[in-house]
């Protein structure tokens, strides 16, 4: 289905509007792209995928911080990333946060709730969009997941 990129992104991002503002969390959309560009995708599941990114971002991001939805060209393709002022993600666990049921630190998310299906969920929808995702992260300092959609 051909829908325009920045809208759907900017809507699905303003979603968290209220509850980034509850938490003193500076939530931003930013993006280069033209207005009319269209992308053919499932809006649906690219929906499931970014409310899935900002959800995290802002459930690990303390009061004060700030996460930042951006969408820029990336030679044919559009990124797209979340970025957050975050706890961060433990090194040695960077490679398996795609992993189904990974959770970092478990006595801490569990009070934090979720089923650690997430991400394995977004990659899944990401690559069937013929599309990547990856994540980078520093303890203490943020996170920053970024997904491409081919234009
Ligand atoms: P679900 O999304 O299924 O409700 P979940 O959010 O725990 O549950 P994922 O979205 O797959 O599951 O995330 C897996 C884990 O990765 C999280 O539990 C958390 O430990 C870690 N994580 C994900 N995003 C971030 C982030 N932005 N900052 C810090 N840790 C994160
Ligand atoms: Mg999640």
């Amino acid at each position: 289905n051909l829908v325009p990129l920045v809208p759907v992104l900017e809507r699905m991002t303003q979603k968290f509007a209220q509850v980034a503002k509850e938490k003193h969390v500076d939530l931003r959309f930013v993006s280069n792209i033209e207005e009319d560009v269209m992308v053919n995708i499932d809006e649906d599941r690219i929906e499931q995928v970014l409310t899935n990114l900002v959800d995290n971002a802002l459930r690990h991001t303390p009061i004060e911080g700030a996460v930042t939805v951006s969408a820029t060209y990336a030679k044919s393709y559009a990124k797209i990333e979340v970025r957050d002022t975050g706890i961060g993600i433990p090194k040695d666990d960077l490679p398996y946060v795609f992993e189904r049921f990974y959770k970092a630190d478990k006595a801490r998310t569990r009070s934090k709730g979720g089923t650690g299906l997430g991400l394995a969920i977004a990659r899944n929808i990401v690559e069937a969009h013929n599309g990547n995702i990856a994540v980078t992260s520093v303890e203490k300092e943020g996170t920053a997941f970024t997904f491409y959609l081919p234009l």
